[in-house]
């Protein structure tokens, strides 16, 4: 039975479940000033260029790898379709502005396919099954909504019903690890919980996402492979150190992930404060990964960008997103603790688990023939270090913490959104928030006029005066 994705997400909540177009490096060479530097150049970035351009202010990126779009990477070199080597999916297809600026940039976005299957061992689950599955999923939720209602914020795992049966290594997957990159033991009920205002409705681009970051950022200057290694702060100005030379602005945005932040990789004169450095650790990256099978003759008998999940009782398992674009490409996405272990061992072991994966599920004949095959290491990227935020369980206000403004630095990026967090939607509503916080600090945007106070009752002042 194939169920719609209308009901399968909502019933979850889930996240859902290119080189750079034109971008070309810094030719000139890097400027010696901007107003407000921006350091890398994901989604995050890009926003806060933007944003800080349509101000009349000036600005530069600076990025360190080659490409713009950080955890947005489209490849079109390895595959016959593009294929987004990390974030696949838009949300909130009504309000989101990047879906507004993709279709205003040419580009060809559409809603994910409505349907989906589970399958139990070798068949496609029964209609029972699923309605069952989809009630466990309901039930786990709720249970998690309710859990983050308490005194004390604990795990998602903590709250979830103990009666879900067969189901319940299904619902921990589809929660937990494909939602978030990590196990819900590890995750905060009250950060989760949060996370479910976002629209269930997945976008995503032709094109890839890639190639739309890198779209939204060919009019800003930009000087890509050059890392900031060193950012020297007061409340005053700042100067940004990077291999081809010093910057000195007077604000900063940085937009590199937690995982980065707390690495240490950027020297901070004087150290940025412990509290952004503890925050940032407990919103730290899950794991994320897909592992790509060419499979020519469509041998999965699916139809086109369909999505697949399995009944399971451990974490050693995946979701497959098949016949991608009408390709002969299927993802196999692992996630979690399992998704990490198996990462770390490295892209033979990855690509052995998705052709093991498959066979359990669809028999031999069907991956006899992979083409070609490519995985994804986020943990490894030296700009990324995982895939997405997540808070541990009692650290959701970290992600506020995140927010506060350090002398005349801004942090943006996705793990500093308290609802979008781990999301694209998020990075890009971060950085435009912090560009007009950083613009406000340099006097280039007022303040919003206060609320006019409300009439003073003329009977109080009377009665002092008499
Ligand atoms: C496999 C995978 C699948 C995902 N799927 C989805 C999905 O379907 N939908 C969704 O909404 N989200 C998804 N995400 C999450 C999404 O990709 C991120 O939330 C989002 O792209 C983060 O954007 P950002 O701008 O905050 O950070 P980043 O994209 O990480 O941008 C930060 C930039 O800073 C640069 N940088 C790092 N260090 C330095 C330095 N020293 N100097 C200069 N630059 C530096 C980096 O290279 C990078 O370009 C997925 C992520 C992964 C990995």
């Amino acid at each position: 039975m194939t169920m719609t994705r209308r009901k399968f997400l909502s019933a979850s909540a889930a996240l859902a479940v290119a080189p750079a177009l034109g971008a070309d490096a810094w030719g000139a060479p890097l400027p010696r000033e901007a107003d407000i530097v921006v350091i890398g150049a994901g989604a995050a970035g890009i926003a806060a260029a933007r944003r800080i351009k349509a101000a009349n202010r000036r600005v530069i990126v600076v990025e360190a790898t080659g490409q713009i779009g950080g955890r947005c990477l489209t490849d079109t070199a390895t595959f016959d379709v593009p294929f987004d080597r990390g974030a696949r999916w838009m949300h909130n297809a009504d309000t989101s502005p990047m879906v507004k600026l993709a279709r205003g940039a040419g580009l060809d976005v559409y809603p994910a396919p409505p349907g989906q299957k589970i399958r139990v061992g070798r068949r496609n689950a029964r209609a029972g099954e699923i309605e069952y599955f989809l009630a466990a999923l309901v039930r786990a939720n709720r249970a998690i909504d309710d859990a983050s209602r308490g005194k004390v914020d604990v795990s998602c795992a903590s709250a979830l019903p103990k009666d879900l049966g067969d189901w319940a290594g299904t619902a921990e997957f589809m929660l937990g690890a494909n939602a978030t990159g990590k196990d819900l033991k590890d995750i905060s009920a009250i950060d989760r919980a949060r996370a479910l205002e976002r629209n269930n409705a997945p976008i995503a681009c032709r094109q890839g996402l890639g190639t739309l970051i890198a779209k939204l950022g060919e009019q800003i200057p930009l000087a890509l492979s050059t890392p900031a290694s060193r950012i020297a702060w007061s409340g005053r100005d700042v100067t940004v150190e990077t291999p081809a030379g010093r910057i000195a602005a007077r604000a900063a945005i940085i937009t590199v992930s937690s995982n980065v932040l707390t690495a240490g990789n950027i020297k901070f004169t004087p150290d940025i404060p412990k509290r952004h450095l503890d925050a940032a650790a407990k919103l730290s990256l899950g794991s994320y990964d897909h592992i790509t099978l060419q499979l020519p003759g469509n041998p999965l008998g699916l139809a086109r960008d369909e999505i697949i999940i399995e009944q399971s009782n451990s974490t050693r398992t995946a979701l497959l997103f098949a016949d991608i674009g009408s390709s002969s490409m299927c993802s196999i996405d692992v996630a979690g603790s399992f998704g990490r272990d198996l990462a770390a061992q490295g892209e033979p072991a990855m690509v052995a688990f998705a052709v093991e994966w498959l066979t359990k599920l669809f028999g031999s004949d069907a991956v006899a023939a992979v083409r070609k095959s490519s995985a994804t290491r986020w943990n490894a990227a030296p700009f990324a270090l995982g895939a997405m935020s997540s808070a541990a369980p009692g650290s959701q206000p970290s992600r506020k913490i995140l927010t506060e403004p350090i002398g005349c630095m801004f942090l943006a990026g996705e793990a500093t959104h308290e609802t979008l967090w781990g999301t694209v939607d998020g990075a890009w509503e971060s950085g435009e928030r912090a560009a007009e916080a950083a613009l406000r600090r340099i006097g280039a945007l007022r303040d919003p006029e206060p609320a006019a106070a409300p009439a003073r009752a003329p009977k109080q002042r009377r009665r002092v005066a008499e």
